[in-house]
């Protein structure tokens, strides 16, 4: 037998429920659940769908990510194409390449956008328990408008995703909020944090020396524990905030405070790319270990024109999929059934012409049908029946057909009598198979 050939590390199969596996990942039905429920959420509040390549040239996020950053640092799958040598990168995440998108088509000429896509990015970190090597983000942005009504709706819209997923604020999920204030104070706030980190120079590790003078404000992003209690310290920026950056942010959190909606100011908070100003925020869980965050985004009014583009305020969020949906398995929520409405059962081989038509029709009418194949005793088909977790049992014998019918047994209901229906009258009943 040839090798069997696996699947590159950190990057998962999301496969149906029925299926056990070792690892704790998201099943696939679940997965598509999630997917309308978004859907259902975006389009309620106005944001369109697109879809931009999963391969971009590199340089647009050493340019919009930052060069100082995890990210570009260590965790980009970047190559040279082997037919003309153009520098090319697996998107790590989707913003930079929807910006890009919109410069290239002027897509804001008739002024502002909401926009939403959703699928995979690519981060060569250490795989664990929701972090992964290749993982799929929902990502939104408001494009052209500059807050900070469109910041409060935006937080505000994610909770109505957790509340229609079932999620309990403050229980389950909660909100940290932050400023990272406008150019000029971040400017002041650098000179604070250099002085003070270069003051206590001999604690820092190797990425915090390296970043000290390229980038000081990452050092608080730090993973490395022996770094909390100095980063803890440090000079905060939200004591270099002017007053018009506080009023963005209050007018924020006025909308927050008045929608009932809890939430952490926290300081520390510098999110893992340079782009961002003003508003930034994460949602974070208790439920997930230290892969908490589910839920990460901010404003970035100075992206477009560092990507070439007229100057353009923005706002946007991205959301780890499999983290999120590791969190409702987590907590056992109740998630809409993936079992079909009736499991059909074929008894005599010369019944299937008639018994598929029937389906047919019953699938036209909208019932979710599981059909048996491949044979076998009727016994055995039952058993697959009750396994399928279908409500009911379509009987298709040859007695049955004979007279033009079908028997209808319900699996999860002994009390209830086996019923017969007429083939040529499918629309007529098809409901009673309906589970919702
Ligand atoms: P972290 O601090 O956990 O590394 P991040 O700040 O790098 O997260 P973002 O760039 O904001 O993450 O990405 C948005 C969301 O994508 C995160 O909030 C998280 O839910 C998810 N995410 C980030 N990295 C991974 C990964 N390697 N595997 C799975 N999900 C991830
Ligand atoms: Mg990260």
């Amino acid at each position: 037998m040839a090798d069997k050939l696996l699947a590159v590390k950190g990057m998962n199969d999301i496969l149906p429920g029925s299926v056990p596996r070792k690892e704790k990942l998201p099943d696939a039905a679940l997965w598509r659940w999630f997917e309308t429920t978004v859907q259902s959420v975006l389009a309620r509040h106005g944001y369109q769908y697109l879809l931009t390549p999963i391969v971009e040239p590199t340089s647009l996020f050493v340019r919009g990510i930052g060069e100082a950053t995890d990210i570009v640092e260590k965790e980009m799958y970047s190559w040279s194409d082997a037919m003309n040598g153009d520098a090319l990168t697996l998107r790590p995440e989707i913003t930079a390449g929807i910006v890009r998108a919109m410069i290239e088509h002027n897509a804001l000429y008739n002024g502002p956008l909401r926009v939403w896509s959703m699928g995979p990015v690519f981060r060569h970190e250490r795989p664990q328990k929701g972090r992964y090597r290749q993982f799929y983000q929902l990502d939104v942005e408001a494009l052209g408008y500059p807050g900070p009504d469109v910041d409060a709706e935006l937080i505000l819209m994610v909770r109505r995703l957790w509340q229609d997923l079932g999620l309990v604020i403050g229980q389950h999920v909660r909100l940290e909020l932050n400023s990272l204030g406008q150019p000029a104070e971040r400017a002041a706030h650098r000179a604070a944090l250099v002085a003070y980190f270069e003051a206590h120079a001999d604690q820092l590790d190797e990425d915090s020396k390296r970043r000290l003078h390229a980038n000081p404000l990452r050092i608080l992003d730090t993973k490395n524990p022996a770094l909390q209690a100095l980063v803890e310290a440090a000079p905060k920026l939200l004591d270099h905030l002017g007053p018009e950056t506080r009023a963005h942010l209050d007018a924020v959190c006025a909308v927050l405070d008045a929608a009932g909606l809890p939430y952490r100011i926290n300081p520390r908070m510098v999110r893992g790319l340079d782009y961002y100003n003003l508003t930034v925020f994460e949602w974070v869980t208790d439920h997930l270990g230290s892969q908490g965050t589910v839920c990460g985004g901010g404003r970035y009014d100075g992206l477009f024109e560092q990507l070439g583009g007229k100057p353009t305020p923005a706002i946007g969020f991205g959301l780890g999929v499999e983290r999120l949906l590791l969190l409702l398995q987590e907590l056992g929520l109740p998630m809409p059934s993936a079992a079909p409405d009736a499991y059909a059962v074929v008894g005599d081989p010369q019944c299937l012409p008639q018994a598929l038509v029937a389906l047919d029709a019953l699938r036209a009418a909208g019932v979710a049908v599981q059909m048996h194949a491949g044979g076998g005793s009727i016994k055995a088909q039952f058993k697959k029946a009750d396994a399928s977790g279908a409500r009911h049992a379509l009987v298709f014998g040859a007695d049955e057909l004979g007279r033009g019918e079908v028997a209808v047994k319900a699996l999860r209901d002994a009390a209830a009598p086996q019923l017969t229906r007429r083939l040529d009258a499918v629309a007529a009943w098809a409901n009673e198979l309906r589970t919702a």
